[in-house]
């Protein structure tokens, strides 16, 4: 087994996943994985970085396949004896103008960023080692989502005892009520992409807290975050950051000295805790 010290970052073949890859494998002492759900994607990506003088590795990793999922957690395990810094970045999102019904979207949208995100959570967390790294790259969607709800929904998202079956029951209630047609009427914002973040940034909480009450002292830190927006195939052309601006707060996080105990369980945007 490797003492290498090891970072996996999730949907890492384009966009803010594939710059916090080059940042890391310019900043992180030890190896970097850009993982991809289509190797042919991956294995692309990693030639892009290697003719940049870098030396990524690669492990294919689909969030939504929990065999996949459950692959790089043996992998991870037998080669390196867990992981010190987990990046989940894989993330989607539907156009404003697709004319998807909105009850798909919701699906679709909440298997993604909330259920695989939690999925790939629940594998490798345990994995992670003393003074790890964690980010869950969410969104400042997730605060006008948070606005959108109703008092009632917003009082247990912000909730300091809420338990993560409390919160997987919420995301799939939000997903049952847009097939009812009753979401809006239940409470909940008009957007799927921000409910879906809404459930990374409390997820992340939830997660902090568990951490603390299992693990004090093993030092790892977990954080949500908002890369800012960033031009990507996600939000295009317009958006203000460059992918490598987009990367500097998650990558700030994930290599948040072993002698810090700060930020934890808060949700960062420019490198700065943000009150949820
Ligand atoms: P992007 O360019 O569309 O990249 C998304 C990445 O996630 C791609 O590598 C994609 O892989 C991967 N992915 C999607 N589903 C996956 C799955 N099931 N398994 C593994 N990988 C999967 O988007 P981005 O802008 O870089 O977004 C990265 C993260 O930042 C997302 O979580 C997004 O919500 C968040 N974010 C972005 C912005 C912004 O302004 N861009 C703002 C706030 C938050 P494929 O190439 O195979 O599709």
């Amino acid at each position: 087994m490797s003492n290498v010290q090891v970072a996996v970052v999730t949907g890492s073949n384009k966009g803010i996943g594939l710059a916090i890859v080059r940042a890391l494998c310019q900043q992180f002492p030890g190896d970097v994985y850009l993982t991809s759900r289509d190797p042919g994607r991956g294995q692309a990506a990693v030639t892009q970085l290697q003719q940049e003088g870098l030396r990524p590795l690669f492990h294919q990793l689909d969030i939504d396949d929990l065999q996949s999922i459950r692959a790089l957690r043996d992998f991870l395990k037998e080669k390196y004896g867990g992981l010190n810094v987990l990046v989940n970045n894989a993330g989607i999102a539907f156009k404003v103008h697709d004319t998807t019904p909105f009850a798909v979207q919701a699906e679709v949208t909440l298997k993604t960023n909330f259920f695989a995100t939690r999925n790939v959570c629940t594998e490798l967390l345990p994995l992670v080692k003393p003074y790890g790294r964690v980010v869950n790259v969410s969104s400042m969607v997730s605060f006008s989502a948070l606005k959108g709800c109703s008092q009632e929904l917003q009082q247990k998202f912000r909730s300091d005892t809420i338990t993560e079956d409390e919160l997987v029951q919420l995301m799939a209630k939000f997903v049952e009520d847009t097939k009812k047609g009753v979401h809006e009427k239940e409470g909940w914002p008009n957007t799927a992409y921000g409910v879906s973040k809404i459930g990374v940034t409390v997820l992340s909480r939830i997660q902090a807290r568990l951490l603390n009450e299992q693990r004090r002292g093993d030092h790892i830190l977990l954080n949500a975050c908002c890369p800012g927006w960033v031009r990507t195939d996600m939000a295009g052309p317009k958006a203000t950051k460059s992918p490598e601006e987009g990367a500097e707060t998650p990558v700030y996080l994930a290599l948040l000295p072993s002698s810090a105990d700060a930020p934890h369980g808060q949700f960062v945007s420019d490198k700065t805790v943000k009150p949820w």
